[in-house]
């Protein structure tokens, strides 16, 4: 378990939702596996709102209330005049305790024989002539390096591991929502419903959400078009938002951070490596969730990887595959997400509230409207 082992088939680069369901499916597969985790606790801190859809989670889990704080069965869309609409859905999705969820992914990867170094920071990359054979890493003021066949990069949105592995990661800055939000107490909201507002004033290129926690409890956040943000922050954004809609809460944790909202890299393999979930900007461009997406990509990208090493050929056309699967399960998906996400942008705070109207006198407006 805590072992001083330097030789892996994949060395997995993060211990997020991308790395640890890519982790469990490589040592699902039979592959030797280590994932190291920069940060001493897995899931700590939750830079997230923790909605989820409930088809991905059944894909893969069976609901457990230790990592569920709310069941949704809609959401609701604020347009700038303050008209709202509805989507409903029994068993739509849940609002998770990702402290938890996120361990849970963990020790699934662990029972399925991978071992989790945390407190352990990727430094860099070892190379044989240009393909990556190891991983530099930092363990409590220790430094050394563990070989591998395969390095897999799920390493978040800030990837440096994709970068030193020669894969370009750069995005525009309008392709980048930046967050600010707050889990608040003494709040009331609807409990099974997330809530989401719209307008130029309320987040110019992005949206504010309420997902509901607990009974007084809800994460409460922002997003801004990365464009936008110099002129006014996002957290200047919602601390209007919150002082509007909810002037007596408390604020009980802070978190700030970035969204790719963008398609997939054009590159998510090279010789010997592959990049998962934010860190191949594999995320929902519209409603910027990226949780199940990773799970989807790092199951992918796990099965592909222990394939591909039992074969003895981990080249970049060999790990393709990982490419092929991903676009079929949701890449192609998220071209015409990301396109839709263009048009919305452009429209007028007028015609958000013109099409509120329209789609209020549905008689059951579904999000396809
Ligand atoms: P991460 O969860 O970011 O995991 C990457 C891990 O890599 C981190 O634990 C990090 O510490 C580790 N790491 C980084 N560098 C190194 C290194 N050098 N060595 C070792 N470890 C390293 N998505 C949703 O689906 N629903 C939501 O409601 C939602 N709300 C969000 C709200 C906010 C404010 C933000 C910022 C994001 C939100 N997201 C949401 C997006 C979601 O959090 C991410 O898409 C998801 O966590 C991606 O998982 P991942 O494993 O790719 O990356």
């Amino acid at each position: 378990m805590f072992s001083t082992k330097e030789s892996f088939d994949v060395v997995v680069v993060g211990g997020g939702p991308g790395g640890a369901m890519t982790a469990w499916a490589a040592a699902e597969n039979g592959m030797d596996v280590l994932m190291i985790e920069k940060d001493r606790e897995i899931g700590v801190p939750v830079r997230c709102a923790e909605g989820i859809g409930a088809d991905v989670i059944h894909r893969y889990l069976d609901p457990d209330p230790r990592w569920i704080s709310a069941k949704i069965e809609g959401v609701r869309l604020y347009a700038p005049s303050g008209e709202s609409v509805e989507f409903t859905e029994e068993g739509m999705g849940y609002v998770l305790e990702r402290r938890v969820f996120d361990r849970e992914l963990a020790n699934h990867a662990g029972k399925a024989g991978a071992e989790i170094r945390v407190s352990t920071c990727a430094t860099g990359l070892e190379f044989a002539g240009d393909r990556p054979c190891g991983v530099k890493i930092l363990t409590r003021g220790r430094e050394s390096t563990v070989r591998c066949r395969v390095v897999i990069a799920a390493d978040g949105v800030e990837s440096r591991v994709a970068r030193w592995a020669g894969i370009k990661t750069l995005i525009a800055l309008r392709d980048l929502e930046v967050t600010t939000q707050y889990l608040l107490d003494n709040v009331v909201t609807d409990k099974g419903y997330c809530e989401f507002f719209v307008g130029r004033g309320v987040a110019p290129g992005g949206y504010a959400w309420i997902f509901p926690k607990t009974a007084d409890t809800a994460n409460v956040g922002i997003g801004v078009c990365g464009r936008y943000t110099r002129q006014k922050s996002s957290t200047a954004y919602l601390h209007d938002f919150i002082e509007n809609r909810f002037p007596d809460s408390t604020p009980l944790a802070m978190v700030v951070g970035s969204v790719p909202v963008a398609t997939t890299l054009d590159d998510i393999v090279g010789d010997g490596v592959m990049v998962v979930g934010d860190a191949a900007h594999q995320v929902n461009p519209i409603s910027g969730g990226g949780i199940g997406t990773a799970m989807i990509a790092g199951e992918i990208a796990g099965r592909v990887c222990a394939e591909a090493i039992k074969d003895g050929d981990y080249s970049k056309k060999r790990l393709s595959k990982y490419r092929k699967e991903w676009d079929e399960a949701y890449g192609s998906h998220q071209k015409r997400v990301y396109r839709v996400k263009e048009a919305v942008s452009k429209l007028t705070d007028e015609t958000l509230n013109a099409t509120a109207s329209k789609l209020r006198k549905k008689e059951s407006p579904t999000l396809r409207d």
